[in-house]
């Protein structure tokens, strides 16, 4: 029996897996969700003895039912293999009291390579298994990392097209020359003036355009959606919790069935929700602290039970989670409201209108598993200081963001629960900002890749290859539109 996929904001629109994947986001702007979360069907001794791909096949195929498991399987070869540079994939790192899973060992040193190198292999199958003809032209809109890990997955794959948005201004120095540069005659990079939200919701208008669907069909295309939103980004990212864990045990860090906190740095809140789904399947995780930076809708959110997106937009160092509208909260909204469509549809409805809503009490009874907190723009600098000094390790400022929110949540409740903090990207990636919080008035003259070479030198870590490679890489995409342009710029690429 397979296991079946609803619309967030229409139980009637129910579809198999595959279907979902093919479909990012359902007709009705709602996201895909299972009707149930399965459980573990391997015990903890079982997982602790498997690598990274037998971990991922033991939870994806739980979710990915009508996939057989020679599909899955190769799915699974395909996207975790030498990509990677480290064999665990995903590992732990003992730190000054906690445990940094650090998820940036793929091809663009962050952590949606986890997720999006296997997402181009799982639409591929779905598209083969649901018969479908025209070419996938995969839409995205980016804060950084999603755009380059996209290219990345998806770059001359066949039967596929990719077209990036990010927004011109809004990523780092490092982020925006790993897009420019990509190759592959499929891909399509295009800076908008404008923020990230503005971008998401431009690449939001054209999923749900009816005419400009038929118009695609016509000419052999069909969207889909490399965002978090989809749920073939979702599940592969449930794996990572697990391994974890499993590892933990192994290594002999926590007993049989002992509870472990997981802290995430969150923005779009598709990590942080895997995590959430891994609790579901039976995984012994206690609080899910959630860690924002500045833009703290999330951390207002979990406090007051008010989510409101009315607030200036601030840039931050660690720009991947600079957004003020979190889609895949909505799974987690639905959720607590009985998984009942229609009263999740009133509160999105609200969302769009006046930017904001309420849940009800009984709702928020249902968050008591969830801690939110913000580190701000000093803070974050500071822990990536204190860390470094005390103990040589450097993480980037995404995960110092988490980091911080975890020392507030000790300090505040004493809870001295193993952690799991999911270290999101390679300090190479936001060199500037990491060398600046170490020793702003010695690294500031410096060149981003000076700064490079001297993070190397100092943390003891070889420079990634990612980084490598975009030292002497041409620039082969300069397109910069405005908001209202992106339509036109999609069709044109496309020659309609
Ligand atoms: C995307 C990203 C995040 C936020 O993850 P969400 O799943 O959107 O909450 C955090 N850190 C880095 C480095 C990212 O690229």
């Amino acid at each position: 029996m397979d296991l079946i996929y609803s619309s967030t904001r229409n139980a009637k629109e129910k579809v198999t897996a595959s279907q979902a994947i093919l479909k990012g986001l359902a007709e009705d702007g709602g996201l895909f969700v299972p009707d149930t979360i399965p459980s573990l069907d391997v015990t903890i001794d079982e997982l602790a003895d498997m690598n990274y791909q037998e971990v991922a096949y033991a939870v994806m195929k739980q979710f990915l039912t009508d996939f057989t498991e020679e599909e899955l399987k190769n799915c699974i070869k395909s996207a975790y293999d030498s990509k990677f540079d480290t064999e665990e994939i995903a590992p732990l790192v003992d730190a000054d009291g906690a445990y940094y899973l650090e998820l940036f060992h793929g091809p663009t040193i962050a952590f949606k390579d986890m997720a999006l190198s296997i997402l181009p292999h799982l639409l591929i199958t779905a598209a083969r298994k649901n018969q479908v003809k025209n070419d996938i032209v995969i839409l995205t809109a980016t804060s950084g990392d999603t755009g380059k890990a996209a290219l990345a997955g998806f770059a001359d794959v066949k039967g596929t097209k990719i077209i990036v948005f990010y927004p011109k201004n809004g990523v780092s120095p490092i982020q925006e020359k790993q897009m420019v540069t990509q190759k592959g005659d499929n891909t399509f990079v295009v800076g908008i003036n404008g923020n990230f939200d503005q971008a998401q919701t431009g690449v939001k208008k054209m999923f749900q355009d009816k005419d400009l669907a038929a118009e695609m069909d016509k000419a052999g295309y069909q969207f889909s959606s490399a965002n978090s939103i989809n749920i073939g980004r979702l599940v592969p990212q449930i794996a990572y919790y697990v391994y974890a864990y499993a590892k933990l045990y192994k290594n002999g860090a926590i007993k049989k069935d002992e509870k472990i906190n997981v802290t995430v740095p969150t923005g779009n809140f598709g990590n942080i929700l895997a995590a959430f789904y891994a609790k579901n399947m039976g995984l012994p995780i206690a609080k899910l602290i959630c860690a924002s930076n500045e833009n703290k809708v999330l951390y207002d959110f979990f406090s007051t039970g008010t989510y409101d997106k009315n607030r200036e937009f601030i840039l931050t160092s660690s720009p991947s989670m600079d957004i003020l509208i979190s889609s895949n909260l909505e799974r987690l909204i639905y959720r607590i409201a009985g998984n009942d469509a229609a009263k999740n549809k009133e509160f999105m409805t609200m969302l769009t209108g006046e930017g904001k809503y309420a849940i009800t009490p009984e709702m928020r009874e249902q968050l008591k598993d969830f801690y939110g907190n913000y580190t701000n723009e000093a803070e974050t600098a500071e822990v990536i200081k204190n860390l470094y000094e005390k103990t040589g390790y450097v993480i980037d400022t995404h995960t110092a963001v988490a980091a911080g929110v975890y020392g507030k949540y000790k300090k505040e409740t004493g809870d001295t629960t193993k952690t799991v903090i999911a270290s999101t990207a390679s300090p190479f990636k936001f060199t500037r900002s990491v060398m600046d919080a170490i020793d702003k008035e010695k690294y500031d003259a410096m060149s981003d890749f000076e700064l490079v070479d001297e993070l190397s030198r100092i943390a003891n870590v070889k420079v990634p290859n990612a980084i490598e490679e975009i030292r002497s890489a041409k620039v082969l995409h300069d397109t910069v539109c405005e908001v209202n342009e992106m339509p036109s710029v999609v069709k044109k690429f496309l020659n309609m």
